[in-house]
């Protein structure tokens, strides 16, 4: 059976996969279906914070299922209170609610923010600031959030109460929030738009509005957190504190898991019945993502992400002075985006594809950034070997076009 060939008989054809099929993989190697081996600088779409088959997550999963593998939440589990326990020990927050997706974080958010709004403040505080280019997930209400109407305009009617501004404008920022905003939402930095970090004065800005307007402050910290920029969390880098972040992807290091992570204040935001979740925190999520937590946020790891971004992006430039195909690398610990030279915008997608030909999985984040986000333990070699091969793909697409 081909595969990759099957796949859109039985299955929605909405992802334009490459054309290679992973068996297994071990660390930051994957094996396909054809015996090649690749290098993986995804690792899944930041997700895999530890590489694949990682022993000790193999283990932690093996163990708890054994034991548990769910509960409803009408009754409470071990897991998922070790797991609130360490995150609330770990960061400026106090609170944690538990789903299984970025985009359902997003979505409790809201709602949370909105409630919030409506209880403690009046009934039209209800509008939702987010900012252009700007990516939070696919549920209605999450990609109506985000800022890029492409993903939205074809699902109308769309929820109302949301405006867009313009991320890293100071200019006009005033304006946009007032006494009806009820939370404005923010990356920290811009992933899937195209690897931008906001600035410091930016968020600074929308720390001090919030604060004027009683507007609960969202950073989307679903693919920066936990490890990914040399920080358990990427806020931690500014000095400006979220009154709630949204975290995913890398939490359950491949297994699904998402949550939300509150201060105090906000916490009456949800009463008892206000939310749910079937699958939101169940036994074999939450101990896989607290190994996960325990063992990114340690030194070792979180000094390696520098080490090795610093090493992605010395490579980078390498191949920057070889080939003159890039603006600008930017980005901050192992979320790293190329963005391509004008001439090639539109044709990052036709360097990935060529990067698997030649053995290197990578992402690219809008059509005019090739992004790397390879698991936070990958090692050195690995980078140097992966982004040989890249070069490779690079020199391939210049002989193409
Ligand atoms: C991936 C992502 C989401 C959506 O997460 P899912 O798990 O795909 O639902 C939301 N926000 C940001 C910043 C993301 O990168």
């Amino acid at each position: 059976m081909n595969t990759r060939q099957e796949y859109p008989k039985y299955l929605l054809d909405i992802y334009n996969q490459v054309n290679f099929v992973p068996l297994r993989g071990s660390g930051s190697r994957l094996i396909g279906e054809d015996g090649r081996e690749i290098i993986d600088l995804a690792g899944g779409i930041a997700v895999n914070a530890l590489g694949h088959s990682h022993p000790g997550l193999n283990e932690v999963l093996l163990n708890q299922s054994n034991q548990l593998w769910h509960v409803s939440n009408f009754m409470v589990n071990k897991p998922v209170v070790l797991l609130a326990k360490y995150l609330v020990e770990h960061t400026c927050f106090d609170k944690a609610f538990f789903c299984n997706s970025g985009t359902e974080a997003i979505e409790a958010a809201l709602k949370l923010a909105r409630r919030y709004a409506r209880v403690h403040h009046h009934a039209n505080k209800n509008k939702i600031l987010a900012f252009k280019n700007a990516f939070h997930g696919r549920t209605l209400f999450s990609v109506t959030v985000g800022g890029q109407s492409k993903y939205s305009e074809d699902f109308a009617p769309l929820p109302g109460g949301i405006i867009h501004g313009e991320y890293n404008n100071l200019e006009g920022l005033a304006k946009l929030i007032d006494a009806d905003t009820a939370a404005v939402i923010v990356e920290p930095i811009q992933a899937e738009g195209g690897v931008i970090p906001a600035t410091l004065e930016f968020l600074q800005e929308l720390r001090i509005l919030c604060n004027q307007h009683n507007a609960l402050l969202i950073f989307d910290e679903v693919q920066t957190g936990v490890g990914r920029t040399g920080k358990f969390f990427a806020y931690q880098d500014y000095s400006v504190e979220p009154d709630l972040i949204c975290i995913a992807k890398a939490l359950g290091g491949g297994f699904p898991i998402g949550g939300v992570l509150l201060k105090e204040k906000f916490n009456t935001g949800f009463a008892i019945g206000s939310h749910g979740t079937t699958f939101g925190g169940n036994p074999l999520a939450a101990s896989v993502a607290n190994f996960i937590v325990n063992t990114v946020n340690t030194p070792e790891i979180l000094a390696g992400v520098t080490k090795r971004s610093e090493l992605v992006v010395k490579i980078l430039q390498s191949i920057n002075d070889k080939y003159k195909i890039f603006k600008e690398i930017r980005g901050k610990g192992l979320l790293i985006g190329a963005e391509l030279i004008e001439e090639f915008h539109g044709m990052a997608r036709e360097i990935m594809v060529l990067g698997y030909d030649f053995g290197v999985a990578t992402l690219i984040a809008s059509p005019n950034v090739c992004r790397f986000t390879p698991a936070l333990n990958i090692p050195l070699e690995d980078i140097e070997i992966g982004l040989d091969k890249f070069g490779t793909a690079i020199k391939q697409f210049l002989a193409n076009n």
